[in-house]
């Protein structure tokens, strides 16, 4: 038999790290990743044989749990009839209709193949669209691995941001702005300075990776008007939201209409794509209906969209999103109360079907928040879950997903498995 330990001696003689995305490496809570051999509702099962319960869902698009057969039967369907044309074809039509059926802030939209590739390309468009240069994105906000997005706050007065990455140029860094999440009163002080040259400002509208992190009340309200007031668009970055905490994604839920939107994972039910919408005076400036330029050879192709769509028929069901909310508060209130139970200091935050777990006795709502929360803390108890079956993500600054697959039973036995954890770790 392979081992989980062969495998990932291979890859790293390989593979970066042994891998093809960083945080799949276990560098954040340390060891070593396991290698899955299948997976099938709410469960992922290794080369070992080893079953979890898996919280991960391949990072989120998995909500109607793994190899749902809906989904499966799409892509089979899809693939007899030829994997990639290269020309039109009708089921992109259809996503665009499904799209902009379900999101009503979006008028027009460009499939493309990543999350990534939206976010980059909805830059580039209110850039083009203003005619202006600056970018402001958030602290602790992810946005994919495009150079303008790899930037964080530089030190002093001045908000111009600094690379993250080597790689990226300092003069790509200058031109985006950092603020700290849910601080309306530090957003309204760098557009009075800066408004006049943001072309655009791109938020998680609830932040998924700095853990879990819901905007306050009028939070997205706020940064609405500002933008609006200073004619920048407003671009929610919804790859991970769309589709995850309501049908309409966060712009449903908290009733605020961004310019445009970005979307990925559940969007693609597994495959990969992504997509960007919004305003149609603005996607109209897009390629070939306008001169702003963005292409892709694989980009709609027909597996994938037979994958997606299948995906977000399943979503449509009706009560879909209030029986996944039950189920995540069924999980984080279990969690709470085993933690309790055992004298942890935990909190958590929970929209829809994703969640955040913090060891902290505080109710979490920043990044400074988020990442003073004892993580070594988090590391013990993601490895002592892992040995009892249950896959977290591996990284305290990671959001958690529940899918439709995940049954009652499945949450008590994920609480079973966190008291002995908790246990654990806290010895
Ligand atoms: N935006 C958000 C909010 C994300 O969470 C991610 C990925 O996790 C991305 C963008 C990048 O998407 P992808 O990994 O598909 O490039």
């Amino acid at each position: 038999m392979t081992t989980n330990h062969e495998l990932f001696q291979r890859a790293q003689q390989l593979m970066p790290g042994g891998v093809n995305s960083p945080v799949r490496a276990f560098k954040s809570v340390g060891g070593e990743p396991f290698f899955t051999a299948r997976a099938d509702g709410p469960y992922l099962w290794d080369v070992e044989g080893k079953r979890y319960i898996d919280y991960v869902g391949s990072w989120g698009p998995m909500i109607v749990g793994h190899n749902h057969p809906h989904v499966r039967e799409a892509v089979e369907r899809a693939v007899k009839n030829g994997l990639s044309y290269g020309t039109p074809c009708p089921a992109e039509v259809t996503m665009a209709e499904t799209i902009t059926r379900l999101i009503p802030s979006i008028d027009m939209v460009r499939m493309v193949n990543s999350g990534t590739e939206a976010t980059m390309s909805a830059i580039r468009v209110a850039r083009g669209a203003t005619g202006r240069n600056l970018i402001v994105k958030f602290e602790g906000c992810y946005h994919g691995h495009g150079d303008s997005f790899l930037v964080k706050a530089g030190s002093g007065a001045l908000t111009f941001g600094v690379p993250t990455s080597p790689g990226v140029p300092k003069a790509n860094a200058d031109l985006t702005l950092t603020l700290t999440y849910n601080d309306l009163d530090a957003a309204t002080r760098l557009f009075d300075e800066h408004g006049h040259d943001i072309a655009g400002l791109i938020i998680e509208p609830v932040a998924g990776n700095m853990n879990c992190i819901p905007p306050k009340d009028g939070y997205l309200q706020g940064l609405r008007e500002l933008c609006t007031r200073h004619g920048a668009l407003l671009i929610f970055d919804e790859v991970m939201t769309g589709f995850r905490v309501a049908l309409g994604g966060a712009q449903a839920y908290y009733g605020v209409t961004p310019d445009l939107t970005t979307f990925g994972k559940i969007i693609g039910g597994g495959m990969p794509v992504g997509a960007y919408g919004g305003r149609r005076d603005l996607m109209q400036q897009v390629a070939p209906s306008g001169p702003i330029y963005q292409a892709g050879t694989l980009s709609g192709n027909p597996v994938a969209m037979a994958a997606g769509l299948a995906m977000l028929e399943l979503i449509q069901a009706p009560g879909f999103y209030d029986q996944l909310a039950a189920r995540t508060r069924l999980l984080t209130d279990g969690l709470q109360a085993v933690a309790d139970g055992e004298g942890v200091a935990f909190s958590t935050n929970r929209v829809g079907g994703m969640f955040g777990l913090f060891f902290t006795r505080e109710k979490v709502d920043s990044y400074a928040q988020a990442i003073a929360a004892d993580t070594a803390m988090f590391n013990r108890f993601f490895h002592g879950m892992l040995e009892r079956g249950v896959y977290l993500a591996p990284s305290a600054f990671e959001a958690g997903f529940v899918s439709s697959a995940h049954s009652e039973q499945d949450i008590a036995d994920t609480l079973e498995a966190a008291r002995g954890a908790l246990r654990a770790a806290r010895a």
